[in-house]
């Protein structure tokens, strides 16, 4: 068997358990079907929490060099016309990265995948299929097709880090349970010349037809404005569509759009994320609407554990059964953090049609805005997709305070 790990998936969850267990002397190989990194438009918004592991993993100088931070985000009660903002500042101080970082998905993938490629012990191969896998106590066998031939490469382990329809998870006969959402997103770029309120680089403006999470893409004035519109509609007349909702919701100035995609959501998640020698991570293991921004985040930390714990049984310094517990404790988190949260982040802006009940999330709102306490605690939900080191029980944060990196009592981007 020549390689340690197989990964099925060249999308940032594969590229990141790639890098990392490589950087372990792990032999490692990615495959992925498609022809290159897949640019549709998706994550762009990683918060504060997660920017320690990046940290710790040297991971963050490169992707703040492509990409931008932001110091907090707004809420724009369409009917009322009422702006609450929510500044980040409440976390200086307390923070090491007292900010949310702005990066497109497939410039983040990027910068992974070159630094993947300078790794002496792995490989990527593009226009590889995943076709199906067998097992035994020794190895996986994985038959798979290039250039459209079958072949099989064989491997001590295989991580499924091939999306939300993941042909690895399917090979397993593995359910994904959960539900899918009445509403699906339309996810477009488009350059926008009356965007330019202070408030709006990461908003979402609130209400039952005209929700919409809008984000600023790049300093060019690309925007990423997603909304919502009924699962039963048909495919065909989205441009139209996108239309109608600028022109009625962003109606200041004018835009042109460069890219669209419809995205169904869902709260999904297989029954267990280990079945011998094949494991899952990210969006193969389990999938969240993407509202609150914790999809890829939660993709990330389940990698950030994975390829710590894996290695450490590579390199013999674990037993196998550390596994067993990297797969409960990220269902775990799954099923009591990423979901219900990001669930009502989308019920909040999208799904919000009793009057008691949205004033009810108002105040709540309104209260964070004015006392920073109540704030910084309920900044704290990002920071619980993390899965302390199953090797140690260290936090990211515990581990960058014992490299003597402190808190930011101000940062580069905002100074006192
Ligand atoms: C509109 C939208 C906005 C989002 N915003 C955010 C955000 O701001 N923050 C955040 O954290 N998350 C966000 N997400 C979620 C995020 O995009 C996903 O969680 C993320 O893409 C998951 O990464 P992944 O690597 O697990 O899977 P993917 O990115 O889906 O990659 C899977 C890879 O597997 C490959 N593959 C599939 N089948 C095979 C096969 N048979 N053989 C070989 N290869 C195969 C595919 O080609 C692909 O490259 C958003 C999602 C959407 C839709």
């Amino acid at each position: 068997v020549k390689n340690d790990v197989l990964i099925v998936g060249a999308g940032p969850v594969g590229l990141i358990n790639g890098l990392l267990l490589a950087r372990q002397g792990v032999r490692v190989t990615v495959i992925d079907e498609a022809p290159g990194i897949v640019d549709s438009p998706r994550a762009m918004s990683y918060a504060w929490s997660i920017l320690d592991a990046l940290d710790y993993h040297g991971l963050l100088t490169p992707f703040q060099a492509k990409g931008f931070p932001i110091n907090g985000r707004g809420f724009f009660v369409f009917n009322t016309r009422e702006w609450i903002v929510h500044k980040f500042d409440c976390l200086r101080g307390w923070a090491h990265h007292p900010y949310t970082l702005t990066l497109g998905q497939e410039l983040l993938a990027e910068i992974l995948l070159n630094l993947l490629e300078e790794q002496p012990t792995a490989q990527v191969l593009w226009n590889t299929r995943f076709v199906g896998v067998r097992q035994d106590p020794q190895k996986v066998s994985v038959e798979i097709e290039r250039d459209g031939k079958p072949e099989t490469l064989e491997a001590s382990w295989l991580i499924g880090c091939d999306g939300g329809r993941s042909p690895v998870r399917k090979a397993l006969d593995l359910s994904f349970d959960g539900v899918t959402w009445p509403r699906r997103f339309v996810a477009t770029n488009m350059y926008h010349t009356g965007l330019t309120k202070e408030d709006w680089p990461a908003s979402y403006i609130v209400d039952t037809e005209y929700g919409a999470v809008i984000a600023k893409i790049n300093q060019n004035n690309l925007w990423r404005v997603t909304f919502s519109e009924p699962e039963s509609m048909p495919r065909e007349g989205v441009e139209e569509r996108i239309d109608a909702f600028a022109k009625k919701a962003l109606p200041q100035g004018s835009y042109e759009l460069t890219l669209h995609s419809i995205y169904s959501m869902h709260q999904r998640t297989a029954p267990k994320y280990r079945v011998g020698r094949v494991l899952l991570a990210g969006d193969a293991a389990h999938v969240t609407n993407p509202t609150s921004g914790f999809g890829l985040m939660g993709g990330m930390y389940d990698s950030f554990c994975l390829a710590e714990a894996l290695g450490a049984v590579i390199m013999k310094k674990h037993d196998d059964e550390i596994l067993d517990r990297y797969a409960k404790a990220r269902r775990d988190v799954f099923l009591s953090v990423t979901s219900p949260i990001s669930s009502d982040s989308l019920r909040m802006g999208f799904y919000n049609n009793v009057p008691e009940r949205l004033e009810h999330d108002l105040i709540t709102m309104r209260q964070m805005r004015d006392d920073p306490a109540f704030m910084r605690r309920a900044l704290m939900a990002p920071a619980l997709l993390e899965t302390p080191s199953l090797l140690d029980g260290k936090t990211f944060r515990d581990r960058l305070s014992e490299q003597g990196n402190t808190p930011a009592k101000s940062n580069p981007y905002w100074p006192d």
